[in-house]
């Protein structure tokens, strides 16, 4: 008799996911692309540069108010691409999706507005030491013109937000607590809906830059619970100069204004101006077409995958990783958060991050070097900065082991 056949259910297949990104198949200084520079920005499949392109073949025009066919076709496509993010983060309506040309401007828009005209003298702004600059330096610009604070939350030597002291700093002064989702430097996954729940009981409000997390798993803003939340378009497989800002309707519809111009008014008069409604309030000026377009195209994309199964294999990355930097004497492993997204970042003992950075990318490896925007951060941590690899779907095991033969040679070079 033979043997029952199991379930089998298979594996993700990364060889199938590189072959849509045709940038990683070239050789760097003589060596095949390993690609760990995910953090700073993706690589971008067939299907988003084919549909960037066909934009501009076939549809190129200017949207909204237009009468020709192209223009028709152009709005049509824009605003379906912006059905497409609603759909991604789970936004219960459109209209709360706001095109940003990425997460710095998204989060300078919620701080000029809702800032400048919310914050007063005393107020205060809670950041987390773990924050890129993007979510430091727009709240520090608005302090500065309203008299509100800006309060770093303590982060614990393993890379953590302390939640205790972030309890403990939470009074009645507290407008806003800002945090990301994943720290680009550490990987840190931080915990949003405690954070969340937190900040709620003094009424505060939480924007949550998930620029890092989108890639890496399924986003439902609404479940969340945050206030705002803002991504950029190119660290999702879409293209550069394209993010997005979702926000809370009636903190949208309440809102001023942050840039003035075509598209975002109803009526331009002499001496008075009425403005158009969320989103297009938001929206002076021609967008990012083809980038929203591009961007859609990377949603769709990434919805053809099994995201468990990338979880999945994008976590046993990060575990070989730490398995085989356990190996390597004087490597030290910077922020050891219990939950970490696809984010090695690390020191060599008796080297320099650049050094390492240049040693490694002669040998066809890409990781990034340095404070990786946030200088806080490295300053807590009492370094310069660190040699950062990120990992996301096309990377493979050889790509870890390439990485960790890189090290080693670094390790005989350097040391
Ligand atoms: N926030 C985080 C956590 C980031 O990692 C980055 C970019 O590295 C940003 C914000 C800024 O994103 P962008 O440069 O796309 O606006």
């Amino acid at each position: 008799m033979s043997a029952p056949v199991a379930n089998v259910v298979p594996a993700f297949d990364v060889e199938s996911v590189r072959r849509d990104f045709p940038i990683l198949d070239q050789q760097i200084n003589g060596h095949p692309l390993v690609y760990l520079d995910n953090a700073a920005t993706t690589q971008k499949p067939e299907c988003v540069i084919e549909a960037i392109s066909n934009y501009y073949r076939r549809d190129n025009a200017n949207v909204h108010r237009g009468v020709h066919t192209l223009s028709d076709r152009a709005t049509h496509a824009f605003e379906q691409a912006r059905q497409t993010v609603a759909n991604f983060l789970a936004s219960r309506r459109v209209e709360q999706v706001i095109w940003t040309s990425g997460t710095t401007a998204a989060i300078n828009l919620v701080a000029h507005s809702w800032g400048r005209s919310t914050l007063q003298p005393g107020d205060r702004v809670l950041v987390s030491w773990l924050e890129h600059h993007s979510n430091i330096v727009p709240w520090q610009l608005v302090a500065a013109a309203t008299g509100a604070e800006v309060v770093p939350i303590p982060v614990t030597d393993a890379g953590e937000i302390d939640l205790q002291a972030l309890a403990g700093l939470l009074d009645d002064r507290v407008k806003m607590v800002a945090v990301n989702h994943v720290s680009n430097a550490l990987g840190t996954v931080n915990p949003v809906a405690e954070i969340i729940r937190l900040a709620k009981t003094v009424d505060a409000l939480v924007l949550v830059d998930g620029a890092q997390s989108v890639a890496h798993w399924p986003v439902d803003v609404e479940a969340m619970g945050c206030d705002f939340f803002v991504m950029s378009g190119h660290k999702l497989f879409g293209p550069t100069g394209v993010g997005v800002l979702w926000g809370r309707e009636s903190l949208l519809d309440a809102m001023p204004p942050y840039m003035g111009g075509g598209e975002m008014i109803e009526r331009v008069a002499f001496p008075t101006t009425t403005f158009n409604v969320p989103p297009f309030k938001f929206e002076a000026g021609t967008p990012n077409i083809a980038g929203a377009i591009g961007l859609a195209a990377a949603i769709d994309y990434l919805g053809s995958l099994d995201r468990q199964a990338v979880m999945e294999h994008e976590a046993a990355l990060l575990a070989r990783t730490l398995e085989l930097a356990e190996e390597v004497e004087g490597l030290r492993r910077v922020g050891t958060p219990a939950h970490s997204a696809g984010i090695f970042s690390f020191l060599l003992e008796g080297t320099h991050p650049s050094d390492v950075g240049m040693l490694l990318d002669q040998q066809g490896i890409a990781v990034r070097t340095g404070h990786h925007c946030a200088q806080p951060l490295m300053e807590r941590l009492g370094i310069p900065g660190t040699v950062r690899a990120s990992y996301s779907i096309y990377n493979t095991q050889e790509d870890v082991s390439r990485l960790f033969e890189g090290i080693h040679k670094a390790k005989r070079l350097f040391t």
